[in-house]
């Protein structure tokens, strides 16, 4: 493990790290490499070692601007987070009250992995609704929403083809029925 502290980090490099955090509507989720309990990792190179540091400390890192006392805690209880009010610095046994109150045991963390690819889907679909545009998987266009239908088993609420492509399918389909 090489000793780079967080200072010794260039504002290239900052802003590299800060660029890979998808800012959701809830939790901010580290969009690169995670460890297999879901923990991302931001890594750099000196003198052509690769230097890692966990993503949701660094991110306290440089909000406290100086190295968290004991463990970093979410207070999301989301591995992947990077959003700097949803961090707190603490001890490690804090940490392990943290878990058993919220019911979670050591066995159950494989699932962060998982849970942290639902939650970047989710952040891109909130994206989509709140840019108010999808892209129709038939003609390919970019529309606005309400150039869709309602279909309220997706997530974003809408139909996959937009309005015309929508008529024109389902036209094709009543003309191909026999009589
Ligand atoms: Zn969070
Ligand atoms: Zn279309």
């Amino acid at each position: 493990m090489g000793q780079l502290a967080v200072s010794d980090l260039t504002t290239q490099e900052i802003a590299r790290f800060q660029s890979r955090i998808q800012h959701g509507p809830g939790c901010w989720i580290w969009d690169g490499e995670v460890n297999r309990h879901g923990y991302g990792y931001f890594a750099v190179y000196r003198n052509r070692r690769r230097v890692r540091f966990l993503s949701h400390r660094l991110a306290l890192t440089l909000k406290l601007g100086r190295e968290p006392n004991g463990v970093t805690r979410h207070t999301c209880d989301n591995p992947p987070c990077c959003r700097d009010d949803h961090l707190l610095e603490g001890s490690r046994s804090e940490n392990n009250l943290d878990a058993v109150a919220r019911g979670r045991h050591p066995g159950a963390w494989p699932q962060a992995a998982h849970a942290a690819r639902v939650e970047r889907a989710r952040n891109r679909i909130a994206a989509r609704i709140a840019s108010g545009v999808k892209r129709c998987a038939r003609c390919k266009i970019v529309k606005p929403l309400r150039e869709f239908g309602p279909y309220r088993k997706a997530a974003d609420g809408c139909q996959s083809y937009c309005r015309s492509c929508m008529n024109a399918y389902s036209r094709s389909r009543s003309e191909r029925r026999p009589a």
